[in-house]
């Protein structure tokens, strides 16, 4: 399902089976979710290469290997984030902050993606996917649940934390942050009981509209809905020296807000993709848990009624793509 033109639908194409070649795989897709940042590309809010493939929380199989390629058998089961190469040569690189790149390729971004039955991906950037997930509840975990898990990181070691957007990467981090013994406050958009009443099925302490004030301050939020608005709304709930983290790729414009609502040691940061250390980390925490992804699963040819679904806000947990 290709992307030509940015605001426009996805397009099926056939294309010829690509060959892997030095440090590359063919990979048998098993399945893709839908992130945001596919919706981003798509509707043009963040620009790549062109055409793409969009996807990159891809499950499959090792379908042929690259003359180098390392570390994954002839069908081994494996996933593909959004990470698909760095340059290694950068101060970021260099300084392992491999995340902040400054030549990176990302997976349907600058390089063709998973909505498709196969990828090629760089071997090097894959990951072991456990056993205990199968193909299409996996599959939200390689972006949502890893930049989420990062982010969870970003937010520090306090116990009160609140999400702002109960989507996929926040029903994730609520199992995450639930199981490390802290209590999460959800917030979602307002009149969206089917996302209040999955959080707090998933043990959250509390679910509301983002509007309201939740019934202790916030040791940090971290905001996964693109929604400018709600930093100074996330900043006036932390207490003192709390922290709002960004989660998002794009976010509409930050309003002004008064000074005081970041005075008193408050902070605002973003997070930016994933390094391969993260990926490690998560899905083996993930799999400790384990994180119950709530998952909806359409065909790869309904992957535009997928991103439809995403950006009206009609998903409970992740859609995934099977092709
Ligand atoms: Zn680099
Ligand atoms: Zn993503």
């Amino acid at each position: 399902m290709q992307l030509d033109t940015p605001g426009r639908a996805l397009g099926m194409v056939e294309r010829p089976m690509p060959i892997p070649e030095g440090r590359d795989l063919l990979i048998e897709i098993g399945a893709c979710g839908v992130c945001r940042t596919d919706l981003h590309v798509v509707d043009g809010d963040i620009h790549g290469h062109l055409p793409i493939v969009p996807g990159h929380e891809i499950v499959g199989r090792v379908a042929a290997l690259g003359p180098e390629a390392k570390g994954f058998a002839l069908g081994g089961r494996i996933g593909v984030p959004w990470l698909g190469q760095t340059c290694g040569r950068c101060r970021y690189c260099r300084s392992d902050q491999e995340n902040l790149c400054d030549d990176p390729v990302f997976t349907g971004f600058s390089r063709d993606g998973g909505f498709a039955s196969h990828v090629v991906a760089d071997a090097r950037f894959c990951l072991p996917i456990p056993d205990a997930f199968d193909d299409a509840h996996a599959a939200p975990l390689l972006c949502a649940g890893l930049i989420g898990y990062r982010s969870l990181g970003m937010a520090g070691d306090g116990t009160e934390i609140g999400l702002y957007g109960f989507g996929a990467a926040a029903h994730i981090v609520a199992q995450v942050a639930i199981w490390q013994g802290r209590t999460v406050y959800a917030f979602t958009r307002e009149g969206d009981e089917a996302g209040q009443k999955l959080a707090r099925a998933l043990g959250c302490a509390w679910a509301g509209a983002s509007g309201k004030t939740p019934p202790t301050e916030l040791d940090a939020a971290i905001i996964f809905a693109p929604v400018g608005a709600l930093v100074p709304t996330a900043l006036r709930a932390v207490r003192k020296g709390g922290r709002v983290v960004c989660a998002g790729i794009h976010m509409s414009d930050i309003p002004g807000f008064p000074y005081v609502d970041l005075w008193e040691e408050r902070s605002i940061r973003s997070v930016a993709n994933l390094t391969r250390e993260d990926g490690a980390a998560f899905l083996d925490i993930a799999a400790r848990i384990p994180v119950r992804t709530h998952v909806t699963v359409l065909p790869l040819g309904d992957a535009n009624t997928a991103l439809d679904r995403l950006r009206a806000g009609e998903v409970d947990g992740a859609i995934v793509l099977c092709p």
